[in-house]
């Protein structure tokens, strides 16, 4: 009976002292309210007395410069105080970034680009978001670039993408997907296609710094890069492609001393190598959750958040209505290969699909492309549809899409993504 009640546990935090809570149960909800005092959550200032709703899957920290009191209400599968945190080290890291801006300011030049880097699960992506949280209540507008296309926080899984922030991110919902740049790779880990990886980030490079121009404000503010936790072999050289494509000046190795060396190894002295150490408080996320994650933000997409629910359109197109393509061709033997071309050169070939049964559930990223010759291959997307439906008799497609019909293109673009949309 007492087990139904929601529970009540108030914490009374000293200075410089983190709260941090999970919540794993499915369905449950945990509600936190700031009683007094001041808090943040990874950045994002604590409104007095507000209500703050978290769900399943969420791993939260409270942390506190002053000391404060918080109410938390609901069932959490774990909670504790800390008082050893690396806030201090990362709010150091916040002020030598802001000393550059003030620079850069001055001298109406760029802004310092930042790259966050390390393996897995050592709190790459909550340090971008405390950076750039930090940067926009300094009244900054920096631009955020997420290259983890595994579990990114712009956009749907197997994207990359860049987003301008004006505000601060929202403590349960994160930033505001307020006209984000989006790339669609269309896989979940860069080894899938490394090749079609550096022709993205190239691209979203090259326009980051177009728009890093165009606005003063932006130019001097910078940029702050997230990126996934493959360093190793193949994945190393990728972060070394990305760090010369966004003439990265500052890089943060979070936990791991191997990557910081061979960076200083690597690459020319004018670029910044510093060493953070990860957060006690950091969860280590499991294959599953990691899967359930990326349904999640998927869902998300689609039907939006409790406190923000989206209502998406469900409508049919002729197979003659789309032109539905694929990124990569089968190998052919190197013996086959027309002359001047790689072995790997196919797996950046497009390819024209006729729709079958295999797209069932499918993610398909809608081009801006307009026309075939367009480079479809490096285009942005305008946003994404899912595979409800194919009908190889009536020869129709349905799809779940955000938007009504007509889609901005008929140029579609399979992602090996997919969602079951269990509404
Ligand atoms: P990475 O980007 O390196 O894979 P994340 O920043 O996504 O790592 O962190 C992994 C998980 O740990 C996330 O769910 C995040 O919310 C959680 N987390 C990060 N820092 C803390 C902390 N100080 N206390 C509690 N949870 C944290």
């Amino acid at each position: 009976m007492s087990t139904e009640k929601k529970v009540i546990q108030e914490f009374v935090l000293e200075q410089d002292n983190e709260l941090r809570f999970e919540v794993e149960s499915k369905n449950e909800k945990v509600y936190l309210t700031l009683k007094s005092g001041t808090a943040e959550v990874f950045g994002t200032e604590l409104v007095k007395a507000k209500t703050y709703e978290f769900t399943s899957g969420a791993k939260v920290a409270v942390f506190t410069w002053n000391g404060c009191v918080i109410e938390v209400k609901g069932k959490t599968d774990v909670i504790y105080t800390a008082k050893e945190t690396p806030m201090v080290i990362y709010s150091n890291c916040h002020a030598a970034l802001e000393f550059m801006r003030v620079e850069a300011e001055k001298d109406n030049k760029r802004g310092p680009i930042a790259l966050l880097a390390g393996p897995c699960d050592v709190g790459k992506s909550t340090v971008s978001r405390i950076l750039l949280n930090y940067a926009v209540r300094m009244n900054r507008r920096p631009i955020f670039v997420e290259l983890d296309v595994g579990q990114g926080q712009i956009s749907i899984p197997g994207t990359i993408g860049a987003l301008m922030i004006e505000r601060p991110a929202s403590i349960d919902e994160g930033f505001s997907q307020e006209a984000p740049l989006v790339y669609n790779f269309g896989h979940k880990t860069i080894s899938a296609n490394p090749n079609l990886f550096t022709i993205l980030t190239n691209h979203l490079a090259n326009t980051v710094k177009e728009r890093l121009e165009v606005n003063k404000k932006t130019r001097s503010s910078g940029a702050i890069i997230n990126t996934c936790g493959w360093i190793k072999g193949a994945g190393y050289k990728q972060l070394l492609n990305s760090i010369k494509a966004f003439e990265v000046d500052i890089i943060m190795v979070l936990d791991q001393e191997r990557l910081y060396n061979e960076l200083v190894r690597d690459l020319p002295q004018f670029v910044k190598i510093i060493f953070l150490p990860k957060s006690g408080g950091v969860v280590e996320r499991s294959k599953s959750n990691r899967s359930e994650s990326r349904d999640q933000r998927i869902r998300e997409y689609f039907y939006g958040t409790p406190r923000n629910s989206l209502y998406p359109h469900s409508f049919e197109l002729k197979f003659t209505e789309v032109k539905i393509y694929k990124i990569g061709a089968p190998a052919l033997p190197d013996s086959c290969l027309p002359l001047g071309m790689k072995a790997d050169d196919h797996m950046t070939k497009l390819v024209l699909l006729t729709p079958n049964a295999g797209l069932l559930h499918h993610i398909l990223g809608v081009s801006f492309s307009e026309n075939e010759d367009d480079d479809i291959l490096s285009s942005h997307v305008a946003g994404f549809v899912c595979v409800s439906m194919v009908d190889t008799e009536r020869q129709t497609i349905t799809l779940l899409s955000p938007q009504p019909k007509p889609l901005p293109s008929n140029i579609l673009i399979l992602s090996e993504l997919q969602f079951m949309d269990t509404h």
